[in-house]
């Protein structure tokens, strides 16, 4: 399995935060990191302790689920209930963060922000990472990375194709090696038969 890069590993970090959230509008993970270290890491969801939008639906005002704190702040807030310092961090998100966190987040002081998917990006946004010198930069996550049988469940799927062109149907063993690589590659799926 190939080694994946330091901005791959938080990426998957915040991926993997997100799937935390308790909103069901959008699941978002930030993870703080400084000098090659995560110092905290946020998903979207209720105040500690407080009810969830999975639960008991969103509350929606003016277009916007006010019941969560934002992933971004989550670990902004997370570094400030612990006293750790932010200032110069990087942030790594899931999404483009909306107006509200990218002050939030210049006014910490972090210095470098990643975001892995293009959100409603709003030019004001845009416009204030620019004004206060944040290096804003995109780092698309591809999930399959994280699978070590993503090459081999490709190769069977084009393998199968190939069978299906050919017109092997008829040719039993060629089926059989098709089904035993399939059982090795997906073990979860043994009961489909
Ligand atoms: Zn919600
Ligand atoms: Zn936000």
């Amino acid at each position: 399995m190939e080694r994946i890069s330091w901005d791959e590993y938080f990426m998957a970090q915040s991926h993997l935060l997100a799937y935390r959230s308790t909103c069901t509008r959008l699941a978002v993970g930030a993870t703080i990191v400084r000098d090659k270290r995560i110092i905290a890491g946020g998903y979207n969801g209720s105040i500690s302790g407080g009810v969830h939008c999975i639960d008991e639906g969103c509350y929606v005002i003016d277009g916007h689920c006010v019941r969560t704190i934002h992933a971004e702040m989550n670990a902004i807030l997370q570094c400030a209930k612990f006293g750790v310092p932010v200032e110069g961090a990087e942030m790594y998100v899931t999404h483009f963060p909306c107006l509200h966190c990218c002050r939030t987040i210049i006014q910490s002081g972090i210095k470098t922000l990643y975001y892995a998917q293009d959100y409603k990006n709003h030019p004001y946004a845009i416009e204030q990472f620019k004004e206060a010198g944040l290096i804003v930069k995109q780092v698309p996550f591809n999930e399959n990375k994280m699978n070590p049988h993503y090459e081999d469940q490709m190769q069977l799927t084009f393998d199968l194709l190939q069978a299906v062109e050919e017109g092997a149907a008829d040719s039993q063993d060629k089926v059989a090696r098709l089904r035993q690589k399939a059982e090795q590659l997906y073990p979860a799926a043994l009961h489909l038969k």
